[in-house]
């Protein structure tokens, strides 16, 4: 109980929570470049907080891969992804997303089609609400992918997940879903289909989703149309979706 209200305890809206949301924001906003140094002074007089929850902000922020740390340097933000990074962070997606969400469709039980449309309908009414539209794809982009990881019951599936902080070294490449339409559209196919109980299905849908993602985050960097599609098609299964999609 005690430990609940220690200094920098992170509870929604605590010190460190606010401060990690205020810089992760600016981060992948790229309002902080890549390769900027945080200076820790100016974050707490800003959020007028004392040093402490700055600090712890800051580590979890290096644990997310937005910020380094280096010894009489301090903290300076990331580059961004390179090609060869996008491509090893798809390969992983690949690999785990099209078969979780053939397995929970295929598990009655364990089948979060309710929930994916709970988050569907949440992130409808945070769009209405209005505030940072970026911030709210961002979430729910994780949130939906998160509860299919989460649902097929495997822990090391969803933190391989988790600790690649997919969605935060994407949103930060480039802005790839203005209005939130395309994840709205995609991830609505994918949540029908989990509702049907169709494993092949939920597993192309997911697919279908997941090359489009790398397609249009590719767009970030200097590669033809024509070789964003080719380099697609190298991913596990990918090829499977020429006749299909
Ligand atoms: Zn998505």
């Amino acid at each position: 109980m005690a430990g609940r209200s220690a200094v920098g305890a992170d509870e929604p809206g605590g010190a460190v929570s606010r401060v990690y949301a205020h810089l992760r924001g600016q981060i992948v906003d790229g309002e902080i470049p890549p390769r900027t140094k945080i200076n820790i002074e100016n974050v707490a007089r800003e959020l007028t907080l004392s040093q402490t929850p700055v600090r712890e902000a800051l580590q979890k922020l290096e644990a997310d891969g937005l910020l380094d740390y280096v010894a009489g340097r301090g903290y300076t933000t990331t580059p961004k992804l390179d090609l060869a990074g996008l491509d090893a962070l798809f390969e992983l997606r690949f690999l785990l997303e099209p078969w979780a969400a053939r397995a929970v469709a295929t598990d009655r039980i364990a089948n979060p089609a309710a929930k994916l449309h709970d988050e569907l309908t949440r992130f409808e009414s945070n769009i209405q609400r209005g505030g940072d539209l970026r911030q709210v794809v961002l979430a729910h982009d994780n949130a939906f992918h998160m509860l299919i990881l989460t649902a097929t019951g495997n822990p090391l599936v969803r933190q391989s997940f988790e600790q690649s902080q997919a969605h935060l070294h994407l949103f930060r490449l480039s802005p790839i879903d203005h209005d939130g339409s395309i994840a709205r559209h995609e991830h609505a196919t994918i949540a029908d289909a989990i509702g049907r109980s169709d494993p092949d299905a939920a597993e192309r849908a997911m697919r279908a989703h997941l090359r489009r993602s790398y397609v249009r985050s590719a767009s970030a960097f200097d590669v033809q149309d024509d070789s964003r599609i080719e380099r697609a098609e190298q991913f596990p299964g990918v090829s499977s979706l020429r006749m299909v999609d």
